[in-house]
């Protein structure tokens, strides 16, 4: 959350836009002026590159179609591409616009990319065409009639913008997205349930969820990025508000490093961190700055659990690694930069939930962690609106039964409870609203707002307690408790667990909204072993088999609590889909 209309750090500056402007004179015939230039960069290692490629368009409006062509110096081949549909022949190269990108308005410009490999040198080629027209940073004229035209170039530098400014709540007052794609998987699902569940499970389908960038081919893969935005732009005009459009960004190299669930595509050890800014991270951003998209309002939600992998996790490899080559700080770092230029998105980072970082050793270190990243970004403060609380986790927004964690039973607080382990924050309510007085405390502004993701810690059913009762510590909490897990740090399919509080702005001070970051019944991983990594690295992870018990640490040596015959994670699974409707808290 930011104060009314407060513009980013001062800089409203995005993408650098090149307008052509055509003053036709005199003219017997109809003319097109053509024009185009190409920034092209290349961030390569010993056998291989990746590049982006922006052409911008100097001429007249393209409506039906454009072809980029280069033709390389070397032996360079490409692999693998995104934003346009590549043929390689030879040393020469076609590129054709994507179906979603066919129009390129005069002065608009569209970034490609491509993968690929080489060995000796590697230049960047020396022209470029675009529908045939050679890229000379200006245009031309394409035909021969006696039409005289006065062009002037001129470079502005446009925020893509927001009617309203930069808004202190994006949730005040605002629509929320339906992701079309998991509405069909719902109502399919309560169609052939049918009866009281079936129409129980059509109501999750009202309720906005995140869309997941969790890989680079998400940018483009089905809808793709672009085609969610056109939708969103439809549906903020049907609804005549503005409209919050979600998009978890979830790419970074190494990623789930202390687990093996989501672990994704990119690897530190791998260039992983050039690749995300590059390949991930600038699509992105070239995307959510398109002026067409002004009018949203676009939450991102920055790296679920990546930052309190390092502040708790470093004795695990991966996360080590993560730590020790700055690839987590700097691609958020690189993140906020890019997305923090558009006043119409809003940046929360992922501050992992109440059960992992509620101790005092753990949320000391971690304030002054994120306060660190914000402050090494170029806005500063003013980079993020505010923090992402219980991101595809469990834990409840308030625990209505144990209410005060100094309590004493049988002489001990609650706080000392099995289940408890002397992490005085229960729920999220409470640690929200120490984070953010924390926050504050480190300079950030008060206008900066929480959210919690309710999306699957409602904790309902038949089996939710309606007080607590006993006379030692352990018998009062474990009476009184929603949260039914075997252990807090159980995270992969809770069985018995419920949907949320539903979506919704404001709901108490200084949080910004209640939202459904994780779609519910989508997996968080894979509940039997796998022979290794599927296509998106995804693993399988012990934590999500039911029959495993777990270790000191993750959830102190207990069973897992995991649903059995969970596929991967992200991916449909119905049981649990019913399972959650069942137990939502309040009732569907
Ligand atoms: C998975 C992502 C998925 C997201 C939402 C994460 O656990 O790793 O692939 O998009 O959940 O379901």
């Amino acid at each position: 959350m930011r104060s009314t209309n407060l513009v980013r750090g001062g800089s409203a500056v995005a993408a650098l836009t090149l307008c052509a402007s055509a003053l036709v004179l005199v003219g017997n015939q109809a003319s097109a002026a053509a024009g185009c230039s190409v920034d092209y960069q290349a961030n390569q290692w010993d056998t291989g590159f990746t590049a982006n490629v922006t052409v911008n368009n100097l001429g007249d409006a393209i409506s039906d179609g454009w072809t980029l062509e280069w033709d390389f110096g070397g032996n360079q081949r490409i692999t693998n591409h995104w934003n346009a549909t590549i043929t390689q022949s030879g040393q020469h190269v076609t590129a054709k616009n994507p179906d979603w990108a066919k129009g390129l308005a005069a002065g608009g410009s569209h970034s490609l990319g491509f993968q690929a490999s080489f060995s000796g040198t590697n230049d960047k080629p020396s022209s470029f065409k675009l529908n045939g027209t050679a890229c000379t940073g200006g245009p031309v004229e394409t035909t021969t009639t006696t039409t005289t035209t006065t062009t002037t170039t001129t470079t502005t530098s446009e925020d893509p913008g927001n009617p309203d400014g930069h808004v202190a709540n994006p949730y005040a007052g605002a629509a929320g997205y339906l992701n079309p794609d998991y509405v069909t998987q719902v109502n399919t699902l309560a169609t052939s349930t049918g009866g009281a569940l079936g129409t129980a499970m059509r109501k999750v389908a009202e309720n906005s969820t995140a869309v997941w960038m969790d890989r680079i081919g998400a940018i483009t893969a089905g809808r793709g990025l672009r085609g969610h935005l056109d939708e969103a732009l439809r549906q903020q005009a049907a609804a005549g508000r503005p409209l919050v459009f979600q998009v978890v960004v979830y790419d970074l190299p190494n990623r789930d490093c202390s687990a093996l669930a989501s672990n994704g595509e990119l690897e530190v050890s791998k260039n992983g961190l050039a690749r995300y800014k590059s390949e991930y991270i600038d699509p992105i951003a070239s995307i959510l700055g398109d002026s067409k998209y002004r009018d949203l309002r676009i939450v991102a939600i920055i790296e679920p659990d990546s930052l309190p992998n390092l502040v708790t996790n470093t004795a695990k490899p991966k996360c080590a690694e993560a730590k020790s080559s700055g690839a987590y700080v700097q691609g958020i770092q690189y993140a906020l930069d890019k997305l923090s230029a558009f006043s119409n998105v809003y940046n929360y980072l992922d501050i992992a939930h109440s059960a992992w970082l509620g101790w005092d050793s753990n949320i000391v270190p971690a304030v002054q962690l994120y306060t660190d990243v914000v402050r090494g970004t170029t806005n500063g403060f003013g980079s993020v609106d505010g923090f992402v609380s219980n991101t595809a986790n469990y834990t409840p927004v308030e625990e209505p039964h144990l209410t005060d964690p100094m309590k004493t039973v049988g002489g001990q607080p609650l706080k000392s409870a099995k289940f408890y382990e002397w992490n005085p924050y229960f729920d999220e309510a409470d640690f929200g609203a120490e984070l953010h007085r924390r926050f504050v405390a480190a300079g950030f502004p008060s206008s900066i707002g929480m959210l919690v993701d309710t999306s699957r810690n409602g904790w309902g059913g038949a089996n939710r307690p309606a007080g607590a009762t006993g006379s030692t510590v352990d018998d009062y909490v474990n009476s009184g408790r929603i949260d039914r897990r075997l252990h807090r740090g159980n995270w992969c399919n809770q069985t018995g667990a419920g949907i949320g509080a539903r979506p919704q702005a404001s709901p108490r001070p200084n949080f910004d909204a209640y939202v459904w970051i994780k779609p519910p019944g989508e997996s968080d991983g894979i509940a039997t072993k796998t022979s290794g990594p599927n296509e998106e690295g995804k693993q399988h992870d012990p934590m999500c088999d039911p029959a495993f018990r777990g270790d000191q640490q993750s959830n102190g040596g207990n069973l897992t609590g995991a649903m059995p015959n969970a596929p991967h994670a992200g991916v449909w699974f119905p049981a649990q889909f019913k399972s959650l409707v069942e137990n939502a808290y309040p009732a569907l």
